[in-house]
């Protein structure tokens, strides 16, 4: 008997299965059949080769055009073959002895071809592509007779996986060929009632159509069903979770009307915006009540989310409780806790000469503090002297105890750690309540299903005279003069007084190593190496070149400091310090200033390679300029050439400056799961058929369903395929999320 479970080496034989789970941890047939297809290739159609994009892990079909072996550094030779779609070609390279293997490639042969997408002087190319023709005469099939299995290509519509160097697209078809000849019947976790009632296809037959459908309507009814059975498993997951947290009450925090709060809100300089307020209510009621709050909020750089914490944090202090506010770098900590200190003034000054009687005291607790300060910090925070503490992940991987942690504020919360959250979880007495605050909008369905039973609120409006940012984009190579005309820009704002950031993707060899992971992502997990010379293209420019090129030439007479990851702790807070007393004009920094950092004046930031940035990343970086009512400015520097894919999503920043039309662009162009780091990618590997984009259907039907089935069924006891799914999704590391998150 062959079941999903059965080892794949009982099925597809030992070197294909060790090959299997080297590349992609496949043990079982299940895990094989569920490795889909990313798209079905026609043997009649061609693939459309000017779509191609630099780096992308690539499959197509096409035919050869021409062969020419060429001279190669005086030494050895490449054979250099064209291939095309009709329209564009593609060149595939072969060096040395990898020329001979490529002999039957000639002229008239189609084939599919797989490898990454490099760029040699303007060419689109594959360096030492893998590769299978199909047999050269259609009438031909003799096995073997053109390298192809007939076999697995026997159907009109070709499957294209998700392959590597190793293991080919081919051979994983012909892997999952043999698994499904030999697997028996899989039975159905699904009630027949509710199947037939959402118009789903039996497991059974979806899986093998998903693989090998008869046409196209087959394979997007066998991959509604799977997407289906994705959907519901989150869902299933979460409503049992929702129904867990309702069962264990916290300490409810109810407001105060002499507290700190009000003290607060009687100093405030500013009139809260009508969204602060109304979420301000929400976050008041919540954290007065005995069911842990679990919200998150969204609002666009600069829309005022941290009076919104604060003011949950006070309540919580008036309360009898601590409040946690973590932050995802040094930089921001440090800055979080001095922007507290200064809006509570005397309020933040417990037990101190001038502090008030109501007051607190706001602790700040870094990986990098002096051992006196640490000492003092943790006492602050142990003994409740602290009424608030403020930290980056060193909170929680150090022994940090507090005296009762009501609320735990996460900021930017994309860029923090699940585990990270979890471990500070667990410091309280009291399931502490939890606000998650971000600047990248979140579209709805990936609200509710990534970020599971999160309550989301946002911040709709800036406060108000808040000045526009005006974004463009810089072509450098192709118009130097603009590049000129942006230092230039700089110099005039720095004249009237103003400041710059220039953002740069890399800190640079000078400054230890490789790149401090705040700046250019893996484009889409491949293990390849990095750019290199073979694509022709230059590594990103780095800070510590730009910096002395910047001193030297355009900015020459201003006062630069340099800002990055991999500094000491106290040189990046005195850095930080010195522009924010506007003691220096330019700042040249990585994405450390991404998030969260607040100097209202600085009004220009040019970001050198801005092509290397995701969509959100520069949304984000922008927001650091016009936060004082000046007019910002936002300089997207690129090499990236008119038309190319790489200037049309700068193009398409410049053009809007709603983060929401910024966020959907995101995720289609990073291709979902990159958008919001380590929570989302995590959910990618459950997440391989639905789209958090296009399927909010499926995912509210599927949200209903589990629902109910929870209601009836608390622990799915009636339903063991159900919750045998549910199982392996928690099971899975990441969905330690879903359990606790
Ligand atoms: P976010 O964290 O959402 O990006 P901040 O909370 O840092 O935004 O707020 C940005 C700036 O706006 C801060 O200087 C803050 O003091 C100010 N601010 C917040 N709320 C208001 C308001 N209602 N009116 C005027 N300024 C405000
Ligand atoms: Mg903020």
């Amino acid at each position: 008997m062959v079941t999903l479970e059965t080892p794949l080496g009982d099925v597809v034989g030992g070197r294909t299965a060790t090959a299997l789970a080297k590349a992609f941890d496949m043990r079982s047939v299940g895990d094989l059949l569920a490795h889909y297809p990313r798209r079905l290739a026609e043997r009649g159609e061609l693939s459309d080769i000017a779509s191609l994009r630099v780096d992308d892990e690539v499959t197509v079909v096409a035919d050869v055009r021409s062969v020419a072996d060429k001279g190669f550094r005086g030494r050895g030779e490449r054979r250099e073959v064209v291939v095309s779609d009709g329209r564009a070609s593609l060149q595939l390279v072969f060096f040395g002895k990898g020329k001979y293997r490529a002999r039957d490639l000639q002229p008239g042969r189609r084939g599919l071809f797989s490898g990454k997408v490099g760029e040699f002087n303007r060419t689109r190319q594959l360096v030492h592509p893998d590769y299978q023709l199909f047999p050269a005469d259609a009438t031909d099939d003799l096995p073997g007779a053109a390298g192809i299995d007939a076999d697995t290509y026997a159907g009109r519509l070709i499957p294209v996986y998700p392959a590597t160097n190793a293991v080919r697209t081919w051979a994983i078809a012909a892997a999952v060929h043999q698994a499904l000849v030999v697997l028996d019947a899989v039975p159905d976790p699904l009630d027949a009632q509710l199947r037939v009632r959402r118009g789903l296809l039996p497991l059974d037959t979806a899986l093998r159509a998903m693989h090998e459908p008869a046409d196209r309507a087959q394979w997007a009814a066998a991959r509604a069903r799977l997407a289906w059975d994705e959907a519901l498993g989150v869902q299933l997951a979460l409503a049992q979770r929702r129904r867990h947290a309702g069962a264990h009450p916290t300490q409810a925090r109810p407001p105060r009307r002499d507290g700190l709060l009000a003290a607060f809100d009687a100093r405030l300089p500013f009139e809260l915006t009508a969204g602060q307020r109304d979420v301000g209510d929400q976050v008041a009621a919540e954290l007065g009540s005995e069911r842990p709050m679990h919200r998150l909020l969204q609002g666009e750089v600069g829309s005022g989310k941290t009076v919104v914490a604060l003011r949950a944090m006070l309540q919580a202090v008036d309360a009898g409780g601590q409040a946690a506010l973590l932050a995802p770098t040094e930089v921001l900590a440090a800055q979080h806790a001095r922007t507290i200190e200064a809006m509570l003034g005397p309020l933040a000054r417990g037990g101190q000469l001038g502090g008030s009687d109501t007051a607190t005291r706001v602790a700040l607790l870094t990986g990098s503090l002096p051992a006196a300060a640490r000492k003092t910090a943790l006492l602050d925070a142990a003994g409740g002297a602290a009424g608030i503490v403020v930290g980056t992940h060193a909170l929680i991987q150090q022994h940090v105890q507090f005296a009762d942690l009501a609320l735990v504020v996460v900021d930017e919360q994309h860029r923090f750690g699940v585990e990270q959250r979890d471990a500070l979880r667990g410091k309280a007495a009291h399931p502490p309540h939890v606000l998650v605050m971000t600047a990248t909008p979140i579209p709805r369905t990936v609200a509710m299903t990534v970020f599971g039973d999160l309550e989301t609120s946002t911040l709709a409006e800036l406060p108000a005279g808040r000045a526009p940012i005006a974004t463009s984009v810089v072509p450098a190579s192709e118009k130097p003069a603009w590049l000129d005309r942006a230092w230039q820009r700089i110099r005039e704002e720095v004249g009237t007084g103003r400041q710059a950031y220039v953002v740069c993707p890399r800190v640079g060899a000078d400054a230890g190593g490789s790149a401090d992971g705040a700046g250019v992502e893996d484009d889409d997990g491949s293990d390849e190496p990095p750019d290199d010379d073979d694509t022709g293209r230059r590594p990103p420019l780095a800070v510590s070149d730009v910096a002395p090129m910047l001193a030297e030439g355009p900015l020459q007479g201003l006062r630069l400091g340099v800002l990055h990851g991999r500094l000491p702790a106290e040189e990046k807070d005195r850095v930080m310090r010195a522009f924010a007393a506007g003691d220096l004009d330019v700042l040249v920094a990585t994405t450390v200033i991404e998030v969260g950092v607040d100097v209202p004046n600085a009004t220009v930031m040019a970001v050198l390679d801005a092509d290397r940035f995701g969509v959100s990343q520069l949304h984000q970086l922008r927001g650091r300029v016009g936060r004082g009512g000046h007019a910002g400015l936002c300089l997207l520097v690129s090499d990236a050439p008119g038309g190319s894919p790489a200037r049309e999503r700068l193009d398409a920043v410049a053009a809007t400056t709603d983060g929401f039309a910024l966020a959907r662009l995101d995720v289609e162009q990073r291709r979902e799961g990159d958008v919001l780091g380590s929570a989302q990618s995590g959910r990618r590997r459950q997440l391989r058929l639905l789209s958090l984009l296009r399927d909010e259907d499926v995912i509210a039907a599927a949200r209903t369903e589990a629902a109910d089935l929870v209601a009836a069924d608390p622990d799915l006891a009636g339903h063991p395929g159900l919750a045998a799914q549910v199982a392996r999704l928690v099971d899975d590391e990441r969905a330690e999320f879903l359990e606790k998150g």
